[in-house]
């Protein structure tokens, strides 16, 4: 059998699999990832993304948070590619149970998943540091500058997890038990480098873990079974 003709086995015989991504499964939707070649950390910045999206760095010079923020991270027109929406499939027809993202581009949700656990927030939910009024990504895309509310006149946060903040403990919960629960892990996308997400894999316990990526990563050796490859094509080769 070949690898996708055991994923397809494994997926046909799942009933609580989970999916753990990362930014890999949009760079096929045109949202660039961080540590691909093409990924924004070989990109001219002043600073490296994980200086410039810190808690630290956005409290220091909002300013230049935002202008990184906007161009760099808002793809607000990116729709979603061959693997989100197989994955929504699979969640439709009770092979996946869950879907664990470090994403924040909200693709999975636009795909039609419906339980997606997003590790690390969302740009699409930002609220004023003042008064918590809400806002969408079109008003922080479209500010000049520094998005303020337009009630209180405080700076707006993207409800997004930057470097240095905790991650959602309730969320992390909900990740874990549906890992611990999984009789079926794939993991796509993601270098695997970004603690305390990385470290979810050790809460497998089952014999499927898939691991589907351009690029090898630390916990090749983990895996039961690995896919090179880019996960959208991947995806559209499965059946549902
Ligand atoms: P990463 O950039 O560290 O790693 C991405 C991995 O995906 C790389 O190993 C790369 O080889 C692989 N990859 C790229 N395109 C692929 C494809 N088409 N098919 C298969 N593999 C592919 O990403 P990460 O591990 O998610 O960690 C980066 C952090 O940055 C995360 O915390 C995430 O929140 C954030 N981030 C999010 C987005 C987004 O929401 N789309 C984009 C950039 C960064």
């Amino acid at each position: 059998m070949s690898e996708l003709e055991i994923l397809q086995k494994w997926l046909d015989e799942s009933q609580k699999g989970v999916f753990f991504g990362g930014a890999g499964v949009s760079t096929e939707s045109g949202i660039p990832d961080f540590r691909s070649v093409d990924g924004l950390y070989n990109q001219s910045y002043q600073y490296p993304p994980e200086t410039i999206i810190s808690h630290s760095f956005f409290t220091q010079d909002p300013a230049e948070f935002y202008r990184f923020y906007k161009e760099k991270m808002l793809y607000l027109k990116a729709q979603p590619n061959a693997a989100h929406k197989k994955l929504a499939q699979l969640e439709a027809a009770g092979k996946l149970a869950a879907i664990i993202t470090q994403n924040i581009d909200g693709l999975h949700q636009a795909a039609g998943s419906k339980n997606v656990l997003e590790l690390h927030g969302s740009v699409h939910r930002n609220y004023c540091l003042k008064c918590r009024q809400s806002y969408n990504a079109s008003y922080v895309k479209a500010a000049e500058g520094i998005p303020l509310c337009k009630h209180c006149g405080g700076m707006l946060k993207p409800d997004v997890v930057l470097y240095e903040e905790p991650l959602d403990e309730e969320t992390m919960a909900q990740a874990i038990k549906a890992i611990r629960e999984a009789d079926l892990m794939i993991v796509g996308g993601t270098s695997l480098a970004v603690y305390p997400a990385a470290g979810l894999i050790h809460y497998y316990q089952g014999s499927r873990l898939v691991l589907i990526n351009k690029t090898p990563t630390p916990y090749d050796s983990h895996a039961d079974l690995i896919l090179a490859g880019k996960i959208g094509e991947i995806f559209s080769q499965i059946t549902a």
